[in-house]
């Protein structure tokens, strides 16, 4: 493989991996690297909490924790602009977009991940963050809708009747309530 075209570098989640040249879609530009484990193996260090784990098959496991394993800095998005390919028992990532110079590069690492590790409104992902800043601004744009509802209905006096009302109706519970007694 030629001279990387990425660098490590600072991510929103911690450490990412960016583009250091345009990159062209198609392009296989890292191998996920590490230990073949096994089932009984894979098993046991999924639950010592090791998250580089890569399922290649229903035998193997790649165990790509190691700092020397670049690939493991990749990280995920639902929008992502590479992937991952299988051949045989090695796992490479390639492009599969047209990437700029300092572009961060990510994959999807699929939705049990997503699921289960990051969680579905924990994802940093570019997109995931887009959604969310929209659907706060719906929020937003509905609590004020209601507040200039309110505003213009206390205006027309429709609103003062309403709270007359409401404080008259207290009233004859707290009455009632005594009688009661
Ligand atoms: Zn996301």
């Amino acid at each position: 493989m030629a001279p990387r075209p990425f660098r490590l570098g600072r991510a929103r989640t911690g450490l990412g991996i960016f583009a250091t040249r345009p990159i062209k879609k198609r392009q296989t530009i890292a191998e996920y690297k590490g230990k073949m484990l096994g089932v009984e193996a894979a098993v046991k260090a999924e639950k010592s909490g090791n998250r580089y784990l890569y399922e290649v098959n229903s035998k193997w496991t790649i165990d790509g924790a190691k700092r020397g394993n670049i690939a493991r800095y990749f990280n995920h998005s639902c929008n992502p602009n590479a992937d991952t390919f299988i051949r045989g028992k090695r796992v490479f990532v390639r492009t599969i977009k047209n990437i700029e110079a300092g572009d961060e590069i990510t994959y999807d690492y699929g939705r049990d991940y997503l699921k289960n590790v990051i969680g579905l409104e924990n994802c940093q992902c570019s997109r995931c963050r887009k959604r969310r800043a929209k659907e706060r601004a719906e929020a937003r744009e509905r609590s004020l809708r209601k507040k200039k509802r309110l505003a213009a209905a206390t205006a027309k006096g429709k609103g003062k009747g309403v709270k007359k009302a409401a404080v008259r109706k207290s009233k004859k519970t707290v009455k009632s309530r005594k009688t009661k007694r």
